[in-house]
């Protein structure tokens, strides 16, 4: 038998049969079916809210479904500052997640520490968990967070290593505790 007589010839299918690439159709269903974590900080947590609401209703990429455990949540939207006592509680609720899961952070406190920069507020969430989406804003209204939803649903889809994404998540992790910390960083003095 030739070559030539295994070769794919897509015209040789029956209608009504398509074809697609498992990593693509893996990351369709998962990109459909996105469950946030009941989960808000401060202030951001009122915008997050409003996002379920009919007027913004982001059921129609399902992802109504709020969990009220994170053991069936794989989107943790970090909506608001997280101060030092909470990061081991944030990190908790993270853990406790089941792969893959994905994270925005959402608003420029929890994404950089924002206006608070003092010893009470972690200087940005990624210190404690790797972040997919950064959401910027004071607050972000419920138009960005969806926007920031849709560019995750891109990365979901377009993501070449869905079934690795706990290896890439923990070498994200190990890169970001081997970056110096921000309060010790100096920028341009340095
Ligand atoms: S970014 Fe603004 S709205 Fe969000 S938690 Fe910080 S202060 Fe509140």
């Amino acid at each position: 038998m030739t070559n030539s007589e295994y070769a794919f010839d897509p015209e040789a299918l029956p209608s009504g049969v398509m074809t697609a690439k498992i990593n693509e159709l893996a990351g369709f269903l998962l990109k459909t079916s996105v469950w946030p974590a009941t989960f808000g900080l401060a202030c951001c947590a009122i915008e997050m809210m409003v996002t379920v609401s009919p007027d913004n209703d982001i059921a129609r990429f399902g992802m109504e479904r709020f969990c009220a455990t994170p053991r069936q949540a794989d989107l943790m939207i970090v909506a608001g500052r997280v101060s030092q006592k909470m990061a081991p509680v944030v990190r908790q609720v993270y853990d406790q997640m089941p792969e893959p899961k994905w994270v925005v952070s959402m608003g420029v406190c929890a994404s950089s520490g924002g206006m608070f920069n003092n010893y009470a507020i972690v200087q940005g969430v990624d210190h404690i968990v790797p972040v997919d989406v950064y959401l910027p804003g004071c607050p972000p209204r419920p138009q960005m967070l969806i926007n920031a939803f849709l560019k995750l649903h891109e990365q979901i889809q377009k993501s070449p290593h869905i079934f690795d994404r706990k290896a890439i998540a923990r070498e994200v992790e190990r890169a970001a505790m081997a970056e110096v910390p921000l309060i010790e960083s100096k920028g341009l003095l340095a």
